[in-house]
């Protein structure tokens, strides 16, 4: 067995790319093993990169704040040389709309619990400062082929949060790649093209990886940040045999939709999160929206059961659906001819929220189930999970000592992460 590192990471997107910075800056010996001849070429690649700090639950949003002090400062975290190319957070706003069901009251106490500043708009602030909306209210979300979602609205939404210090990052890939260039001068080894064929374990721990070419390499500690082909990793080891919460991959799609003339996104755009049609969308470049759905009407997620076969082309079907809901909320929207998008995978828990832990094979962790929301957090999650290795490493179990984030200082209780926790009830995709 080539004796490779102290600690092994699989998967290069941005979560094991943000660990690799965290481990690598505290000194360890790291090595990152991806198979894709790029890093954030996965998951993270087809990211819409709303870094948005509204959520249904306390730390989510507090995490979700520290993490936009460290977009706002990117060239600083990072440590940036000053011809270095970096992913750009564009601060856009976020809009959330009180659909009736509950939601916005949920992340406005959520945010105050967290002291994260939101306001409390009126229709009347709505209509005056986003004017080429329509604020009828259209709900509760219906498919498109029902009567119901045709017919004329007779009352107006009542009002909604809005979060001035929310955006995107138009390039996760890039982002990404950041955080890679960042550990690589830390002493991070990244290997590329390379992938990970089965993890290896000698009396209930692990001790290494077995590679496609047929290589072994040895680690005192893996982390599993394999994205949405993570669990199939784990399971073959029996690495998920006491998790309490359920994971599966969903197919997303988002789309690319012109914006209508008169309306510049990149000064009018905001991100819209819908309930009330079951969208979220935010400005994109070329004078765009891009975006999707709000995760509200399970029937219409697709679970695929083999993250490598999925179709990879935005559907007729999704794309009728979303483009005739934006238009609903856009009354100048049009419907575009070209079908255009981005299709990807998200890694979900049943309750939305990341799992970031141990497992119950020593020296194995696991950065899964980020639940198509992890890309905002993923600065602050790099240092989670440098917590959470360093911490068991010593023998010391990583949840009886909150996670102190280095940024802002403030702490986490990390039981919200655990693979052990009981579902999350009320738990929204937000
Ligand atoms: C359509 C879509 C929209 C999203 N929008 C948002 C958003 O607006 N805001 C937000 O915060 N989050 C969003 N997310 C979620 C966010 O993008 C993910 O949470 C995040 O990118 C996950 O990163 P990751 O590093 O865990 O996974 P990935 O990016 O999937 O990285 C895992 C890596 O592991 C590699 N790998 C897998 N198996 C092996 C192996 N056997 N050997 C070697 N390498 C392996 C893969 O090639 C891949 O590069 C979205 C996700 C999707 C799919």
């Amino acid at each position: 067995m080539e004796n490779s590192a102290e600690i092994l990471i699989i998967g290069a997107g941005v979560i094991g790319a943000s660990a690799a910075l965290a481990l690598a800056r505290a000194g360890h010996d790291v090595v990152v093993i991806e198979r894709n001849s790029g890093v954030g070429d996965g998951s993270t690649g087809s990211s819409a990169g709303i870094i948005r700090v509204h959520a249904s639950d306390e730390q989510s949003v507090a995490m979700a704040a520290d993490a936009v002090a460290v977009w706002n400062d990117w060239a600083g975290f990072l440590d940036a040389g000053p011809d270095e190319h970096l992913a750009r957070f564009v601060r856009c706003g976020s809009l959330i709309l009180d659909a009736g069901n509950g939601f916005t009251d949920r992340a406005a106490e959520s945010m105050r619990a967290a002291v994260v500043p939101f306001e409390a708009w009126t229709l009347a602030e709505m209509a005056e400062r986003l004017p080429y909306l329509d604020f009828r209210r259209f709900g509760p979300p219906v498919p498109i082929d029902d009567e119901a979602f045709w017919s004329e609205p007779t009352e107006y939404l009542p009002g909604a949060l809005y979060t001035e210090q929310s955006g995107y990052v138009g390039d996760p890939t890039l982002a990404a790649v950041n955080l890679m260039d960042a550990a690589r001068r830390a002493g991070a080894d990244v290997r590329l093209s390379t992938e990970v064929a089965r993890l290896e374990l000698r009396a209930g721990r692990v001790v290494g990886v077995a590679l496609a070419d047929g290589r072994r390499l040895s680690a005192a500690a893996v982390l599993v940040a394999a994205g949405p082909h993570s669990d199939a990793l784990l399971r073959s080891v029996g690495a998920t045999s006491d998790f309490r919460i359920a994971t599966r991959r969903i197919r997303e799609e988002l789309v690319h939709v012109p914006a209508p003339p008169g309306i510049e996104t990149a000064l009018d755009g905001v991100h819209l999160v819908d309930g009330d049609l079951n969208l979220n969308f935010r400005p994109e470049h070329g004078n765009a929206f891009l975006g999707g759905s709000n995760g509200d009407l399970p029937e219409e997620q697709t679970v695929v059961e083999d993250p490598d076969r999925f179709d990879r082309r935005v559907s007729a079907a999704n794309w009728e659906r979303t483009t005739l809901r934006l238009a609903r909320r856009i009354p100048d929207l049009g419907i575009p001819r070209a079908r255009t998008g981005v299709v990807g995978l998200y890694d979900a828990a049943e309750d939305w929220l990341p799992i970031y832990d141990r497992t119950c094979v020593e020296g194995l962790f696991v950065a899964m189930a980020t639940s198509g929301t992890q890309f905002k957090t993923s600065p602050v999650v790099g240092e989670l999970l440098r917590h959470v290795i360093e911490s068991e490493l010593e023998g010391r179990d990583h949840t009886t000592v909150p996670f102190v984030a280095p940024t802002s200082g403030r702490s986490y209780a990390t039981e919200q992460f655990s693979r052990l926790r009981e579902p999350r009830v009320g738990q929204a995709r937000g």
